[in-house]
């Protein structure tokens, strides 16, 4: 081993398809200097996300049962998320083999990954009295589960990395020591390329058609209610326009989708729709879009519109905390009100009826993304954070 580097365990309970949250990690794992870090990843038995992942190197251990409470997920339900944790309470027994495998990988610091690892992770981290970094990805109401997480808190004192400002800004009474780690993805990954006709065709795309896409999971949250009705408008003024909707539900809302394909229906724009559930070529699904739309309730950061910006996409997205700190509106993409499907159907068809500012935009949107939002930046931060959590042992 490596004397000079730091053993850091990273744990994330998410059992099935992933979310950012997972792609985020995935990118740490990949895009870390391993003479600085060397990764130990403690996840669930049944963690989908992981699989065709290459995890050479990375010493992993399947930790979570696939049938433990605490797999459940879903931020619309994290009002419920408190009591429900009253079982994850009572399921002692994950914190008392995170705390094993902790102490037995003899680790320098836990990076937890999700709400609930913060917790979980976090008792253990303590108990096994280890440094603790809490990556921290979303913006809690009032409630259960935002008390519970302050008081977690308060017992083991995590170094928080916040996605966004607004997100330190939401557990600034927490009192814990915070660094602002902007999210990032690889942006060379999702360059600017040619499209790719074949697939253009296997998406059922017509040459000609004018492409929108949401790339977000179908969750109640992400608004894919509010951009079909958004859709049909845009329909009568472009009748060009073609809707891809990339991404698909949890095991817990599997019914979602379907709802979502009846409105479709009813609305009379399902012709238009494609539905192409989850999908891993995302950057040759931009290269055949001309405008990315995210347009979700309360963002609390929104990976996709870097990913959409380096691939010089425009994006159309809410004024939430996660895309105000992103978007450069009216520069490199417009930010509209959730909920208000007139105002986000007039601002797609204003970018899809001007296509020398929807360009004009994504190349904005190319440097921004390369400026501030590429994974170089957060790896470096990560160190720095992981140097100040050390020091503050020493
Ligand atoms: N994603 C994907 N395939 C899909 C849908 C989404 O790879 O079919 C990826 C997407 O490219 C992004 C991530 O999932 O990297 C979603 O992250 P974001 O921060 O936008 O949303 P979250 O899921 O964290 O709320």
């Amino acid at each position: 081993m490596n004397k000079q580097s730091i053993r850091v365990a990273y744990i994330d309970h998410a059992g099935d398809i992933g979310g950012g949250a997972q792609e985020a990690l995935l990118d740490i794992l990949r895009y870390l200097d391993r003479d600085v870090v060397e990764p130990v990843l403690l996840h669930a038995e049944r963690a989908e996300w992981l699989r065709d992942v290459d995890l050479s190197g990375i010493t992993c251990r399947a930790l979570f049962p696939a049938s433990a409470p605490v797999l459940e997920h879903s931020r619309d339900e994290l009002a419920g998320f408190g009591s429900r944790l009253a079982g994850v309470w009572q399921s002692i027994k994950p914190v008392r083999e995170l705390r094993r495998a902790i102490l037995e990988e003899d680790v320098d610091i836990v990076h937890t990954n999700t709400l609930k690892c913060h917790v979980l992770g976090g008792i253990a981290a303590k108990w096994a009295r280890k440094p603790l970094v809490w990556d921290v990805r979303d913006i809690l109401e009032p409630g259960a589960a935002r008390s519970l997480l302050l008081r977690v808190a308060k017992i083991t004192r995590p170094h928080l990395v916040a996605m966004s400002a607004a997100v330190a800004e939401s557990l600034a009474d927490a009192h814990c020591d915070t660094t602002v780690v902007l999210g990032a993805r690889p942006v060379a990954k999702y360059r600017p390329r040619p499209p790719d006709e074949k697939l253009r065709e296997e998406v059922g795309l017509q040459p000609g058609a004018k492409v929108l896409s949401v790339i977000a999971r179908l969750t109640p949250w992400k608004g894919h209610q509010t951009l079909l009705r958004a859709f049909r408008e845009v329909l009568q003024q472009e009748p060009a326009a073609r809707l891809l909707v990339i991404g698909d539900t949890g095991f817990w809302e599997s019914d979602y989708k379907e709802s979502l394909q009846e409105q479709a229906e009813e609305l009379g724009c399902a012709e238009a729709v494609r539905w192409l559930g989850f999908r891993e070529d995302i950057p040759e699904l931009l290269a055949l879009t001309d405008v990315v739309v995210l347009p979700s309730r309360d963002e609390p950061f929104g990976m996709v519109l870097i990913e959409a910006m380096a691939a010089e996409k425009p994006v159309i997205a809410t004024r939430a905390a996660g895309p105000m700190e992103i978007v450069e509106e009216g520069t490199t993409g417009l930010l509209i009100e959730h909920g208000n499907e007139g105002e986000l159907a007039g601002a797609i068809v204003e970018l899809l009826g001007d296509p020398d500012r929807a360009e004009a935009m994504g190349k904005a949107g190319r440097q921004r993304a390369a400026e501030l939002f590429d994974i170089s930046r957060l790896i470096k931060q990560l160190y720095e954070v992981y140097e100040a959590v050390s020091r503050s042992r020493r």
